[in-house]
């Protein structure tokens, strides 16, 4: 059996906090803001792997109440999702995602995202993507107020 997910995620950009994308610090005046460290990538990413297998989504798994996730490494929490997933018998195909943000440009930090997302949820590197693109622009992510992610996994069992 084969099964499809997907998840989308944003966060609004604020001064004095850092930029933490896919588990890596991108240099930048401004970065996330969050209850977490808000890696908006890894939060799309968490809710593609729980929707594919119908086990809610990263609200319910670390509510944003909880002090024990205030400032939590997203990694961590990929890890988790990535093993409960694993506990209800299903493994991850593959994972793709787009990051939609203006600016800074992410180009020179795709990789190291791509491998440190590949990592957190054992999967091997071939199988995960990471892209990103501007939006010309246009909307919250184009006129700078925040970054979004999507992202999709086909998963089997
Ligand atoms: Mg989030």
């Amino acid at each position: 059996m084969i099964r499809i997910g997907h998840g989308y995620d944003v966060h609004r950009l604020a001064e004095g906090r850092k930029l933490i994308l896919g588990g890596v610090e991108v240099p930048f005046g401004k970065g996330l803001l969050g209850h977490s460290d808000a890696d908006v990538l890894i939060h799309a990413v968490i809710d593609a792997l729980l929707g594919a297998a119908a086990l809610g989504d990263i609200g319910q798994l670390f509510p944003d109440n909880d002090e024990r996730y205030r400032d939590a490494d997203s990694i961590e929490l990929l890890r988790t999702a990535a093993k409960l997933l694993e506990r209800s018998g299903f493994s991850v195909c593959n994972l793709d995602c787009t990051i939609l943000c203006e600016r800074p440009k992410l180009m020179p930090y795709l990789p190291e995202m791509r491998k440190r997302l590949s990592q957190a949820a054992n999967l091997p590197l071939d199988a995960v993507s990471v892209k990103a693109t501007t939006e010309e622009g246009l909307g919250f992510t184009g006129e700078g107020f925040g970054i979004a992610a999507h992202a999709v996994c086909l998963v089997e069992r």
